[in-house]
């Protein structure tokens, strides 16, 4: 990776830390936001072998405009269009109430470009592996379970985005006994 490369990572990286760090994730432990889209870029880099940096930098940015005051034209500033755009795309519309946001990321997945798709798979991938190694606060069994379902109808949109990630999703819908 060339200097300027490392630099636009690192800067999206810390961009992200910032935006997010009063938040913490829903498992027991509280743990730091900021490790989930670490988690989904290094999911792209280290499984998928992704190296576009622009589809690395919107992974480490995908929930601040959704999740923190960050604004799509901030993004844009920093890291310009093309990140600002697949930001775009993987962000939920929070005017709308959450079981519609659920069933609009079903129908917009097969709109998505491919480096959303990729985001988007490693999101379902990292949170999914979170539910299975444990359980929120609050969250029944079945609570669980319906995540898995709703993720593996977002992921069969997404068929042939990346058959590396696609085969680790299934393999978890499968032994949670979800249809193929
Ligand atoms: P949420 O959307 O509230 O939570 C899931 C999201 O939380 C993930 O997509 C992830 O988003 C984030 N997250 C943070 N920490 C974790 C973690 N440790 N593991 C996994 N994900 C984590 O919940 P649901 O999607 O399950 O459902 C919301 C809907 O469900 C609402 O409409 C609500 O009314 C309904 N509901 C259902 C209940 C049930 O028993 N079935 C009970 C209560 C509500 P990100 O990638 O953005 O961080
Ligand atoms: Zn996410």
């Amino acid at each position: 990776m060339s200097a300027p490369d490392a630099a636009r990572l690192l800067a999206a990286a810390d961009f992200a830390a910032r935006k997010h760090a009063s938040q913490r994730r829903k498992d027991p432990e509280r743990t730091p936001y900021i490790n989930h889209p670490i988690g989904v870029a290094q999911i792209l880099a280290q499984e998928a072998g992704i190296t576009d940096i622009a589809v690395l930098q919107a992974a480490l940015l995908h929930d601040t405009v959704e999740d923190t005051d960050a604004t799509f034209s901030e993004i844009e500033e920093s890291f310009g269009e093309e990140v600002r755009r697949i930001v775009e795309e993987v962000t939920d519309d929070k005017t709308l109430p959450k079981m519609e946001r659920k069933r609009l990321q079903i129908e917009h997945a097969v709109h998505s470009s491919q480096a959303a798709r990729l985001v988007k798979l490693a999101d379902k991938l990292y949170n999914l592996r979170d539910l299975n190694r444990c359980t929120p606060q609050g969250w029944s069994e079945e609570r669980v379970q319906e995540y898995f379902l709703w993720a593996s109808k977002v992921v069969r949109v997404l068929h042939g985005t990346s058959p590396v990630l696609e085969e680790k999703l299934w393999l978890l819908f499968k032994a949670r006994g979800l249809p193929e």
